[in-house]
């Protein structure tokens, strides 16, 4: 170690008790075929923390009930704690009124839920709506379904070979049909961390909303919507220390209040007749049926258990994490980076010379070490670099530089094997 690395790792240590932290994620203690786990697939899913499961289990037992459609004393307790979750959710990413935070299942829904909202009732034949090259399938594939449906065009922003974004294409992009403008707050397949605020004004100026992707932005850095003046922001509970199946959707009131419902059914509603529906009042027009009540409720937890800690020092200590990785890796022969953008968060995608992706996953986790392998639901990305998958390590808060060793030489063994 040189002595670079060490002033990190005591810098590191002095800052921010990692060890402390771990304790709290009873899957940490976890051995894979006898050697501890090292878990850096946080971008696929992050783990969860006692505090989190200990709420899970206090709602189930007792406070379950379903919500908004008793006077009972548990549905009046399920109804507060899951409007509470709301509201710290709220407070997490800044917005304005807690009418504008949607409980949706995750990212995927929460998009969906604009493109058939906004992008059906808004996007027209011949409108263009820009994308960016960084973009995950879910940021793509419901906006390519809405062209297919209307004859709107779909523009790509392209990327530079550190997987940057090129900002004066994306500005050469707009025109007097441009209607909307979707991109990811960071990328999950790069890490890139994109200009977004820059980019809403800009959008802006010509009249066009935009939704930022934060599935891999929320977990590991502050986000402010307001100070963003972004017009929607979704992300997923499962990233955040929280439970599958949850995420919101932030909306602008103004736009939510101007869209159609995505799902119909109960509770979305203030009346129905066989003649007429009329819708309920947002953020309850976009929650349709029973939601995930104890979902939410887990996801509120994370954030509490999130906020605790501070968005700030996690972001400080991930950057130690990545920086201390990415200064290993470039001193590796036959070990490649694929993106090195200026502005990264916590994603290393690379490959080994003469080594499949595939083979590189399979070997790691043998030594315990989970990373993932393919094309992170990011095939334009994978494209755009000539390869068909990469290598990614992704980290969180509960990493340590320990666990970075033990990436290095886990890729010095895949090296020995293939030599
Ligand atoms: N966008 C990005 C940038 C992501 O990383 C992911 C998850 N990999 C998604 C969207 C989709 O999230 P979910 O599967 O939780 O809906």
């Amino acid at each position: 170690m040189n002595a670079n690395q060490t002033a990190l790792k005591s810098r590191s240590a002095s800052a921010f008790d990692v060890e402390r932290i771990r304790a709290d994620f009873p899957i940490l203690q976890l051995k894979i075929d006898g050697k501890p786990l090292v878990y850096l697939d946080n971008a696929a899913s992050s783990q969860m923390p006692q505090p989190v499961i200990d709420r899970l289990v206090r709602y189930q037992t007792t406070q379950h009930a379903n919500i908004h459609r008793a006077v009972h004393t548990l549905s009046e307790t399920a109804t507060c704690e899951y409007e509470a979750a709301r509201r710290k959710l709220q407070h997490f990413i800044n917005a304005r009124e807690e009418r504008e935070v949607i409980f949706a299942s995750g990212t995927t829904d929460a998009i969906n839920l604009v493109m058939h909202g906004y992008g059906r009732k808004f996007i027209k034949a011949g409108d263009e709506i820009i994308l960016t090259t960084l973009e995950h399938h879910s940021n793509i594939v419901p906006w390519q379904m809405l062209a297919e449906e209307t004859g709107a065009k779909i523009r790509v922003v392209p990327i530079n070979d550190a997987g940057e974004l090129l900002i004066d294409e994306y500005e050469k992009l707009f025109n007097a049909r441009t209607r909307f403008v979707g991109v990811a707050h960071v990328s999950n397949a790069l890490g890139s961390i994109n200009p977004v605020k820059h980019m809403i004004a800009f959008a802006h100026a010509h009249g066009v909303p935009v939704l930022v992707d934060g599935a891999q932005a929320a977990p590991h850095m502050p986000v402010d919507v307001q100070d963003l003046d972004c017009d929607f922001y979704a992300f997923s509970g499962h990233k955040l220390c929280g439970p599958t199946g949850i995420g919101i959707l932030y909306g602008r009131a103004a736009l939510l209040e101007k869209m159609q419902p995505f799902k119909g059914g109960g509770d979305m509603i203030l009346s129905v007749t066989f003649e007429k529906t009329t819708y309920n009042t947002i953020p309850y027009k976009f929650e349709a049926g029973t939601p995930p009540i104890a979902a939410a409720i887990g996801l509120g937890a994370a954030i509490d258990y999130l906020s605790a800690i501070g968005m700030d020092t996690i972001a400080a200590h991930e950057l130690e994490l990545l920086n201390y990785a990415t200064e290993q890796m470039n001193h590796m022969p036959g070990v490649r980076i694929i993106g090195t953008a200026r502005n990264k968060a916590s994603v290393i995608s690379f490959a080994v010379d003469g080594v499949h992706p595939h083979d590189i996953g399979t070997l790691l986790n043998q030594e315990g070490i989970a990373v993932r392998t393919g094309h992170h639901c990011a095939q334009p990305v994978m494209q755009r670099f000539c390869v068909p998958a990469t290598s990614r390590a992704s980290f969180a808060f509960y990493n340590s530089m320990a666990e970075v060793d033990a990436l290095i030489v886990g890729i010095h063994t895949v090296q020995k094997v293939f030599a």
